[in-house]
């Protein structure tokens, strides 16, 4: 992971403002805005040039706006070539669990 920089682009009219990004972020790169989008809510925006290209963040957000891309560290300034490294588009429909051993006891799935 320490070979790429990290960016995230969040579709600001669709945030509700839940902040489960926020807290999700090890990197402490994100935050509300203090303005709100036409729904009313403070919606997330990337402060701090230090995002990792984790994922986190676009893995919890329920209304699957975030899009994190990755560019090679390397690479030269603008013209890097971003890659959408994950964009959940539909976490209902999609979300698969995988359960490798169940542990002893009765179990409520
Ligand atoms: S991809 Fe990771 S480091 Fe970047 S904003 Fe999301 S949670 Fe934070
Ligand atoms: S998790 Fe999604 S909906 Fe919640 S604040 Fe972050 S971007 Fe907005």
């Amino acid at each position: 992971m320490a070979s790429v920089r990290g960016n995230v682009q969040v579709d600001i009219d669709t945030c509700k403002g839940c902040e489960l990004c926020v807290e999700a972020c090890p990197q402490d790169s994100l935050q509300l805005s203090e303005k709100v989008n036409a729904q009313g809510y403070h919606y997330a925006v990337l402060i701090q040039d230090n995002c990792t290209g984790c994922e986190n963040c676009a893995l919890v957000c329920p209304d699957a706006v975030i899009t994190v891309y990755r560019t090679p560290k390397n690479s030269a300034g603008k013209n890097a070539k971003r890659e959408a490294v994950a964009t959940v588009t539909n976490v209902r429909a999609n979300m698969k669990i995988t359960v490798e051993e169940l542990p002893e006891g009765k179990v409520d799935l």
